[in-house]
């Protein structure tokens, strides 16, 4: 179950982290106690003793927040593997809102699941579900309290049942029609399923107390009425169950053990216990029963993780869709280069507790730093490109030169590139009137030599000039170089410089397109208080450049992420690159400079 070794031959020294926390706290309690330990299945067969869930609803694409669940459920049947009959989390999809989820969002579930580098198979079998699938379960279940009078059938209008509800301050109102018989309440209901009514024209509650003072208990709603096409039961139903009803017999029927949750349904879990504890009383279920367990949700600084505003940004085209690259959507922390290592990481040191927090969007960052450091090739590019041209250097030589794929796997082997007469250097490389502290390129003045910088894997030059066009634009930078100052010779120690400069070739360079991302808001809490995230939207957090690579780009395949040397991490875009139209996502700078 989880990540199978094979899958990853190499995991991150981070991820056998194994840190304590409240859950792996009340796991080993339970384990120690022996609490699931004995249970069977229908068949009779051993259960695990730990069963743990992934239940989104699919109404639209994953994000970041959600990958802490999924780190964290998941991870937890991976880390227990070796507890009493093992453990394992299940995929489901809590699909009772017929008008909202759409397939679409079902597959793009699986596959962002699938890519953090987790399955729900044990022993051979899937353990995929839909809330859906236990409709009819749901259904008798609710039969059967209206039966032991523990449900009825209210007629008041969503208006008359939210006003009686009461609030904080103020008690409910018993409804009229609380005292209705069980045999009336189950005509009813009966005729509710079978269509004989518009929506909202009935509901089914709990009947539990109007004046508990947690709301939640105010007799809940747990059916109502909605004539409307269901993803997977298509118009079988008519009538749809509520999440508060549903989730705690989905995670029985599954037979969980620990249903974890974020924080806002703390007010929820004596409802999930009154709802199990009424169906064991009617003899549906059996000790022990699976409990809710709540934990603090993600907030990510810079970021924004509701749903409906991630949809308004796509909607409105503000961004390129759900999987653009400066989306906190997990397709788009794909596209911008993200790993699942690297997710992973990230979710081990936030760490999970029950304590509300803001994790700042450099922690984020910082662990893609981590995991691409050891991983990714290095390369030349030049972004900004301005031409050089070294006039003491042979009109046709191609000088051969060569690099380590990566400087601490020299077995990795060597790029090999040649270096020509013309060549790419950063615009940003070359200043006509120096500031103080550049080391970079300079052309001589007042007498005093240009500066020399090493041309990295290749020899020292020292600026001799420059070219502007009619506007006094810098086009180009001349140089000389020095013929025994070859990088990896002997002399080349003689020749001691204050820069190190990338370039490629002009004559072998590969053109790229390559996208710089920033952050997609300046403001650390976009959405936070009475504040409208739209006006928070960096307008800068895009550019896009036409760069020059280093020849051996060319074989980089989409998806692979690279080190362009002193620029940072980029990915070759899972959509849109090709070998002969390369395409580069900026993901991380190789420092943490956001200012
Ligand atoms: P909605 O508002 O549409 O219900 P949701 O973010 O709760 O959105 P779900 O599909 O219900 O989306 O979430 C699936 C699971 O992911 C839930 O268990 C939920 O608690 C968890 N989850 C959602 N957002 C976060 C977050 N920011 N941090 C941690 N877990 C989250
Ligand atoms: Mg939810």
């Amino acid at each position: 179950m989880g990540m199978s070794e094979k899958k990853n031959p190499n995991p991150s020294k981070f991820e056998t982290l194994e840190v304590s926390n409240f859950l792996r706290q009340i796991i080993d309690a339970d384990l120690a106690a022996g609490k699931h330990a004995k249970r069977v299945d229908q068949a009779g067969q051993a259960l695990p003793s730990v069963i743990t869930r992934f239940p989104p609803e699919p109404n639209g694409y994953l994000h970041i927040g959600h990958a802490k669940s999924i780190c964290l459920n998941f991870g937890l049947a991976r880390d227990y593997a070796n507890a009493p009959n093992g453990a394992r989390c299940h995929m489901r999809f809590d699909d009772t809102n017929p008008s909202k989820e759409e397939t679409e969002y079902v597959d793009s579930i699986i596959d962002a699941v699938r890519w953090l580098g987790f399955d729900w198979v044990q022993n051979g079998v899937e353990h995929q579900h839909y809330a859906s699938d236990y409709f009819d379960q749901l259904y008798a279940f609710a039969e059967a309290l209206i039966e032991a009078g523990k449900a009825y059938i209210d007629s008041q209008t969503a208006d008359e049942i939210h006003k009686n509800r009461g609030n904080f301050g103020q008690l409910g109102t018993n409804s009229p029609f609380r005292n209705r018989s069980p045999a009336e309440n189950i005509e009813l209901f009966r005729d509710m399923k079978a269509g004989k009514y518009p929506d909202g024209a009935h509901v089914l509650r709990l009947k539990i107390d109007m004046s508990h003072p947690n709301i939640v208990l105010r007799d809940p709603v747990i059916y109502r009425i909605r004539h409307a096409h269901h993803h997977r039961t298509g118009d079988k139903w008519c009538i749809y169950p509520l999440y508060d009803f549903t989730h705690c017999i989905s995670d029985a029927l599954e037979n969980i053990t620990h249903s974890i949750c974020t924080l806002e349904f703390e007010n929820n879990r004596p409802l999930y216990d009154w709802v199990l504890e009424a169906l064991k009383e009617c003899g549906v279920f059996k000790d022990p029963l699976p409990k809710q367990y709540e934990f603090a949700r993600l907030n990510l600084t810079y970021a924004i993780t509701s749903k409906r505003k991630l949809l308004q940004l796509v909607e409105e085209k503000r961004v390129d869709g759900w999987d653009d690259p400066r989306m906190p959507t997990i397709v788009g922390i794909r596209r911008r280069g993200f790993t699942p290592e690297s997710i992973r990481l990230f979710c081990e040191r936030i760490g999970v507790s029950k304590a509300d927090s803001w994790i700042d969007m450099s922690v984020l960052e910082q662990a893609l730093r981590d995991d691409l450091e050891a991983k990714a090739e290095r390369a030349f590019a030049v972004l900004k490109p301005l031409k050089l041209i070294i006039d003491n250097f042979d009109d046709q030589a191609e000088e051969p030169c060569s690099a380590p794929k990566h400087p601490h796997h020299e077995d990795w082997g060597r790029r090999e590139f040649t270096l020509s007469k013309e060549l790419w250097i950063e615009a940003d490389d070359f200043m006509v009137e120096p500031i103080k502290g550049f080391f970079r390129l300079y052309p001589p003045k007042d007498g005093q030599p240009g500066s020399r910088v090493r041309l990295r894997h290749g020899f020292v030059i020292e600026c001799t000039g420059y070219d502007t066009d009619a506007n006094g634009q810098v086009i180009a930078v001349h140089a000389q170089y020095f013929a025994d100052s070859k990088s990896g010779t002997p002399e080349s120690n003689n020749y001691k410089v204050k820069g190190n400069l990338h370039w490629v070739n002009a004559r072998s360079a590969i053109k790229a397109e390559v996208r710089i991302y920033d952050r997609l808001f300046t403001d650390p809490h976009p959405d936070s208080g009475d504040k409208n995230f739209l006006d928070a939207m960096n307008p800068n957090s895009k550019e896009v450049l036409t760069a020059y690579l280093e020849p051996s780009i060319a074989d980089v395949q989409a998806e692979q992420r690279i080190q362009f040397e002193r620029h940072g991490y980029f990915v070759a875009d899972r959509i849109d690159h090709t070998s002969s139209n390369p395409v580069f996502n900026f993901c991380v700078g190789l420092k943490d400079n956001w200012k």
